[in-house]
């Protein structure tokens, strides 16, 4: 929520203030049901964690999934529809090559938080939780990203995320976590850190801060339009006309990757 303020704040208003829906798309559908195969499968007693009872679960979730309206909408060939599992099935696969799933101690999977850090109302779902120690005051939080991990340079970046979820389980549950990961399972990759007090406390800083712009946003009804390359990525691309201008002008300039979704929107693809 904040990161999509600090992004653009007109794109928060359309989401946030109007909710305006923004229909599920491959690659959001594709994480879902791989991070629903992934919730299960840790939920399960650590020697039946194989492949095949990962491959009981997502055969237990397929019918809801190719019923769900969002899937149907997307009117998916056959040969679109092997692709999605297959993309799901190599997040599932490429886990058990980073790590032996029967050998991790599960503190908690997919567990919501609510908390209120120094004022600042903070909300998300942890992917999972994992004991470091026998006495299970050291632990770690994970989180799985179904994408692709981009470039190095930003990796960093990328963790803010979690080390907002190690400051939200430190203040709900009180425990203090020592290591935070954010897993690309489809990539083998892990981006990692130790839990450290100083950028958690930062991140916590930083996204106060959001929160107060964005309250001063919502007193004056100003939400000003971010315009960037992300334009010809967001979803309210067709409602906000300085986004049409920047990525009309990008795509003329041959700026604009051809899979961007805006340029279909905007039908210049
Ligand atoms: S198109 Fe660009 S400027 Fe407009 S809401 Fe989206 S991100 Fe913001």
């Amino acid at each position: 929520m904040a990161t999509t303020y600090q992004q653009c704040p007109r794109k928060w208003k359309y989401q946030y203030i109007l909710g305006e829906r923004v229909g599920s798309t491959m690659s959001t559908m594709i994480g879902s049901y791989a991070h629903k195969v992934l919730e299960y499968l840790y939920k399960e007693e650590a020697s039946d964690r194989t492949l095949d009872t990962a491959r009981e679960i997502a055969t237990y979730f397929w019918p809801g999934q190719e019923s769900d309206p969002d899937f149907v909408a997307h009117e998916l060939t056959e040969d679109q529809i092997k692709e999605f599992k297959h993309t799901v099935w190599r997040n599932i696969d490429g886990l058990f090559r980073m790590e032996n799933p029967q050998s991790v101690e599960v503190v908690a999977t997919e567990q919501e938080f609510n908390v209120k850090i120094k004022g600042t109302p903070f909300r998300g779902f942890v992917d999972r939780i994992d004991a470091l120690n026998e006495e299970r005051t050291d632990i770690r939080i994970v989180d799985y990203k179904t994408g692709k991990p981009g470039d190095k340079r930003y990796w960093s970046k990328k963790l803010k995320q979690v080390r907002l979820y190690a400051a939200m389980v430190q203040e709900e549950l009180k425990l203090t976590p020592k290591r935070i990961s954010l897993l690309f399972p489809a990539h083998e990759v892990a981006i990692e850190e130790d839990a450290n007090k100083r950028s958690v406390n930062m991140i916590v800083t930083e996204l106060s801060g959001v929160w107060n712009s964005i309250h001063s946003s919502m007193e004056t009804d100003k939400f000003p339009p971010s315009v960037g390359p992300l334009c010809a990525w967001c979803d309210f691309v067709g409602e906000c006309p300085e986004g049409q201008v920047e990525v009309e002008s990008r795509f003329h300039e041959g700026n604009v990757r051809q899979d961007a979704p805006g340029l279909a929107i905007l039908g210049l693809s």
